[in-house]
């Protein structure tokens, strides 16, 4: 296909313009620098493609970190309106529903840790299953059980005690989001969840040891609990076979579904239904199974990662925050235009694959400590490679896209590529040299991850910050990293 063309509108916007079947633009957040990375790709193809979604409102958004991906771009935000037939589809959350990040700040500061590193490392290595079907922090007892994780999340595993109320207070939605409803999953999709519970999965996924590089926000810093020199961990994965299995099983439910209620799509990838409609119902409360099931995950893990810790260094690990960066969520959001009158509060099934929600400061769905403060919005966790910096950012007011930014780096190599330009003993090698303590699963897959595979971040943070979707809180570097 075409590559469509990009109008640039401010120094970090670029528009697509409306052609064929688009029923709104695409726009895409960018710096003149990372374009290039941006449309080497079908990523934008994607964008346009989206924006002939049913029901879509506003415009089809790609966040600075946009490449490819199933359907929709990883890095896209689509909105629909519930009211106005508006669709909801498995593309545009991903394969890995729930996939996100959860960050920790350690009450211990560089300098002291640094004697403690290699047996801190080694025992998180221990702590943290990983690499393909290789066991579980937390074996179930059996379906009876995983319900209990799938309707109630981290606040399950806590409630058995694998953690405490603050981590339910920092984490998106408090700990779990409602109408789950466990008993509608495929035979297959609880198999696969009953032995996967508490473990990292592979590739992307890591469980890496920070250090506070630089403090960009004081206050915001302050608040989330962050200061420089302080030694942090964070924790990147997701809903492991079960959300895999789920999408697999609601993509195929709706290619079959979609022509019933006439709609037809530029790529079979993007199959959707209306929100409002049996099949589109059961997709989220699916979706929503595996939203809890991801963030029990993050729990056990973190929890694991707790002890090792407070065995090996005597300090705590406070949550900073957890949040989803592949999940539709229904909101309601002012939109211009459209069928309601400019501007009026609408339902929105907003669509974010790749992207971050980034709620602006005082908004009622904050962790209460953080609430009340004037310029301190949600905790947003950008992580960036194994090699580079990762980000803390925080929600501003007036974001563009639904209050979402971008979720990582992104991609510009594929993983096949990645493997054929390093050795992962080389890359390893490397990266022990730079301080960067490294315990992989297996080498191709360390390979697959080369710092160069990704965006440079500090590029997309700057686009993101000059594009008004977010602003840096503090920079971090990383000093180990448990790879999945
Ligand atoms: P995704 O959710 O798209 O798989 O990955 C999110 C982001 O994580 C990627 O775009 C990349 O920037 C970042 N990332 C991948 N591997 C690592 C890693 O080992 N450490 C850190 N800090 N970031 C990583
Ligand atoms: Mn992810
Ligand atoms: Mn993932």
């Amino acid at each position: 296909a075409r590559v469509p063309a990009l109008v640039q509108e401010t120094p970090y916007r670029y528009q697509i313009e409306p052609t064929g079947r688009m029923r709104v633009p695409g726009v895409v957040f960018a710096s003149p620098g990372l374009l290039p990375e941006v449309g080497g790709d079908q990523a934008l193809q994607q964008v346009a493609d989206v924006a002939t979604l049913p029901g879509i409102v506003d415009a089809s958004y790609a966040m600075p970190d946009v490449h490819w991906g199933y359907g929709f771009p990883i890095g896209g935000v689509a909105a629909t309106d519930i009211a106005e037939g508006g669709v909801v589809s498995p593309g545009g959350v991903g394969f890995d529903i729930s996939c996100g990040v959860r960050l920790y700040a350690a009450d211990v500061d560089a300098a002291d840790f640094a004697p403690r590193k290699e047996a801190v490392l080694d025992g998180l290595s221990r702590s943290t299953p990983r690499g393909m079907g290789k066991g579980a922090v937390w074996e179930l007892s059996g379906a009876g059980q995983l319900a209990k994780v799938l309707a109630s999340g981290a606040r399950y595993a806590v409630e058995q005690g694998h953690g405490v109320q603050r981590d339910l207070d920092r984490c998106e939605d408090f700990g779990a989001v409602d109408d789950a409803d466990p008993a509608a999953l495929s035979e297959r999709a609880v198999k696969r969840g009953l032995h996967q519970l508490g473990s990292l999965g592979s590739g992307n996924h890591f469980l890496e040891v920070q250090v506070v590089d630089a403090v960009r926000d004081q206050a915001a810093a302050e608040a989330y609990g962050l200061r420089a020199g302080q030694v942090c961990v964070m924790i990147h994965c997701g809903s492991r076979g079960l959300g895999h299995q789920i999408c697999t099983d609601h993509v195929r439910a709706m290619e079959q579904a979609m022509a019933g209620f006439g709609i037809t799509v530029p790529d079979r990838q993007l199959a959707c239904v209306p929100v409002d409609s049996d099949p589109g119902r059961a997709y989220l409360r699916a979706m929503a199974s595996a939203a809890n099931y991801a963030r029990a995950n993050r729990q056990l893990l973190g929890q694991a990662a707790r002890g090792v810790f407070e065995r090996l260094t005597g300090a705590g690990l406070d949550l900073v925050y957890d949040i989803s960066h592949n999940l539709a969520k229904v909101e309601t959001h002012r939109v211009a235009g459209g069928a309601g009158a400019a501007g009026a509060p609408r339902r929105l099934c907003v669509h974010r694959k790749g992207a971050t929600r980034a709620l602006p400061p005082g908004h009622p769905d904050l962790p209460a400590d953080l609430r009340d403060l004037p310029d301190v919005g949600q905790p947003v966790l950008i992580p960036g490679s194994m090699g580079t910096a990762s980000y803390v950012l925080t929600g501003v007011p007036g974001g563009p896209a639904f209050a979402s930014t971008c979720h990582g780096a992104g991609r510009t190599l594929s993983r096949h590529q990645a493997a054929k330009a390093v050795r992962g003993q080389e890359l390893r090698q490397l990266l022990e040299s730079r301080g960067i303590a490294v315990r992989g699963a297996s080498w191709r897959g360390l390979a697959e991850e080369m710092p160069e595979a990704y965006k440079d971040i500090d590029a997309v943070v700057e686009a993101a910050e000059g594009a008004g979707l977010a602003r840096a809180v503090a920079r971090l570097v990383p000093v180990g990293v448990v790879k999945g």
